[in-house]
């Protein structure tokens, strides 16, 4: 079967930047499982797999924006050091949660200097060209519990 709205589709991939570095593979690990046509893959990758067979590969170049979006310079802010009191060791490249009126959202410590300390809330991947390197290694019909949740069950279940 090809994998069509509400496929349950398996898959391997390796995903670099424009300089060829690998940024992330699933290859030595299990095949990433989702659920097709629920958003839960970035757009430009799902799009390019809707149609696809087991046993296909298949090489996708995404522009920013049909990957984790552009980088937006409006979401790089600067706190004062205190205001993070309670986290050990602040450094750059970790990962903390902010409270934001809009609710928890992930950011990145980018920089610290003396007292201050730079926040981006932009994705990792934000703004990078992303190129994927996938073969199809499962395709099957959703179950009506995993259609009603949005996402897939099974190996690596999370239990409801
Ligand atoms: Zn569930």
């Amino acid at each position: 079967m090809s994998i069509s709205q509400n496929s349950v589709v398996t898959f391997h991939y390796t995903l670099t930047d424009d300089a060829g570095q690998v940024i992330d593979s699933s290859v030595s690990a299990e095949p990433i499982a989702y659920l097709h046509g629920h958003g839960n893959l970035v757009p430009g990758l799902e799009r390019e797999l809707e149609g696809r067979n087991v046993g296909d590969k298949l090489n996708v170049t995404l522009s920013p924006a049909e990957g984790y979006g552009e980088y937006d310079q409006e979401l790089v802010q600067r706190v004062p050091l205190r205001a993070l009191r309670g986290i050990a060791n602040v450094a750059p490249g970790m990962r903390l949660q902010a409270h934001t009126p809009e609710g928890p959202r992930a950011v990145t410590v980018t920089d610290v200097a003396a007292d201050m300390v730079t926040l981006d809330a932009n994705h990792p991947l934000a703004g990078k060209v992303l190129n994927f390197e996938v073969e199809v290694t499962g395709v099957r019909d959703a179950t009506e519990e995993e259609l009603a949740h949005g996402h897939v069950h099974g190996a690596g279940d999370h239990g409801h």
